[in-house]
């Protein structure tokens, strides 16, 4: 099925609405300094982000065209009006979007002024917050604990109540929010809007889009964070030209987003892309899964530093510090990194052979590495791919914001969906 015939190209579309929205959009020169990064608070560590910008809109139109994006039914499905049903199907297409993106602004539709969504990304310890302007600039960002030691109700308030601070946040900066989008970590049903399972956060079948649209009277788009992640690097990232990639986050987890045809695949269940569960070593290393050898439990941040323990007794360094004396000779650490390495081109053979795609972006902390690791990845999977063909790898270029900057667009497309 070419899905693409679906859906004409987005990037051209989003370029058009960047350039229409800047006329109208706040900027850092039209809100007062203090509201780039709001009033500090330090119990709510608050931080502008001025090289965000530069790569969301630093060389749009430099790549080719390309799809990446949900399709406005698909997003209607994952769309909840407050109070109110799923909304229906899908008047507009990408056409009409990207004309009525010049309106996000500006005079048109329901809000005057300059118009934001609120953007949540929740992981396992820190909750990534941003109020989020039509180009995709960050006009505000917030982080705050997720808190997840008081359970899965409170994690659930500590979300709501700072989507609803947020708000307040852009109400006080002037602008005005017309949805917002959050993303979650574990198994998720994005179309029913429910947080089906997250081992670290221990909530199990949470109407968390419900719950949040409650409390905003905002239409709220809501997806895993990973898919979220692939989505923003398709679209904005490292991925843009790309239909067909893998994004893969490597940090303390392990899970990967395909993007087939232009669009996160999600899988009958949500489950698609659970990569770090692959078992790459059978009888390895012991995985939170309850799996042994899974590629999560070899290859990730805590893995590479076990490893490392493992392999000189008594020392301790962190995945970061083992990369770090690769870099100066250390043959131990180079052993180590070798191994590990090869674990992940294991996993990612595996990966290819089941879905043939045209580039890897490697995210997560351990993309810091850069060619450390994304080097002798290559190597390793060319000496031993068989019938893959081994793609071009890059790193992520968001870092570790790109589930925020994929919750933003998913509220973006519903307010589209909703217009
Ligand atoms: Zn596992």
């Amino acid at each position: 099925m070419n899905r693409q015939a679906e859906q004409p190209p987005l990037a051209a579309d989003w370029r058009v609405a960047e350039e229409r929205a800047s006329d109208a959009r706040p900027t850092a020169a039209s809100i007062p300094d203090t509201s780039i990064s709001g009033e500090p608070d330090p119990s709510q560590p608050t931080s502008g982000r001025p090289e965000l910008r530069a790569t969301t809109s630093g060389d749009a139109t430099s790549r080719e065209p390309l799809v990446n994006d949900v399709a406005p039914r698909e997003a209607a499905s994952r769309l909840r009006e407050p109070g109110g049903p799923p909304v229906p199907g899908t008047p507009g297409s990408h056409r009409s979007a990207s004309g009525a993106a010049a309106g996000r602004g500006g005079t048109g539709g329901t809000a005057a002024g300059p118009t934001c969504v609120i953007a949540l990304d929740v992981g396992g310890t820190i909750i990534k917050g941003g109020l989020v302007g039509p180009g995709g600039d960050f006009l505000h960002t917030e982080r705050r604990p997720t808190g997840r030691d008081g359970g899965p109700e409170a994690v659930t308030e500590r979300i709501v109540g700072f989507a609803d601070d947020l708000r307040a946040t852009a109400e006080g900066l002037g602008l005005t929010p017309r949805a917002a989008g959050v993303v979650v970590p574990g198994i998720v049903d994005a179309g029913a809007g429910v947080a089906v399972w997250s081992a670290n956060l221990r909530w199990r079948d949470l109407p968390l889009r419900a719950l949040v649209a409650e409390r905003l009277g905002l239409p709220v788009a809501f997806d895993h964070d990973v898919r979220a992640g692939g989505l923003a690097e398709g679209r904005i990232g490292a991925a843009r030209g790309s239909g067909n990639f893998l994004f893969l986050p490597l940090g303390t987890g392990v899970a990967g987003a395909f993007v087939v045809d232009g669009r996160p695949y999600a899988g009958a269940q949500g489950r698609a892309g659970e990569i770090g569960h692959i078992v790459v070593r059978p009888g390895g290393a012991p995985c939170g899964c309850g799996a042994h050898g899974c590629l999560e439990a070899e290859m990730s941040g805590p893995a590479v530093a076990r490893r490392y323990a493992e392999a000189v007794p008594g020392a301790h360094a962190t995945a970061a510090e083992v990369v770090a004396r690769v870099g100066a000779g250390d043959p131990v650490a180079t052993q180590v990194w070798h191994e590990a390495v090869a674990v992940l081109a294991d996993g990612l053979l595996i990966a290819l052979a089941l879905l043939d795609t045209d580039l890897i972006v490697i995210g997560g902390g351990l993309s810091r590495a850069g060619e450390t690791l994304i080097a002798p990845l290559r190597t390793i999977m060319l000496e031993r791919a068989t019938v893959q063909h081994v793609p071009h790898i890059e790193a992520a270029a968001l870092g570790d914001d790109a589930g925020c900057h994929g919750a933003a667009l998913l509220a973006w497309d519903a307010v589209e969906v909703a217009r």
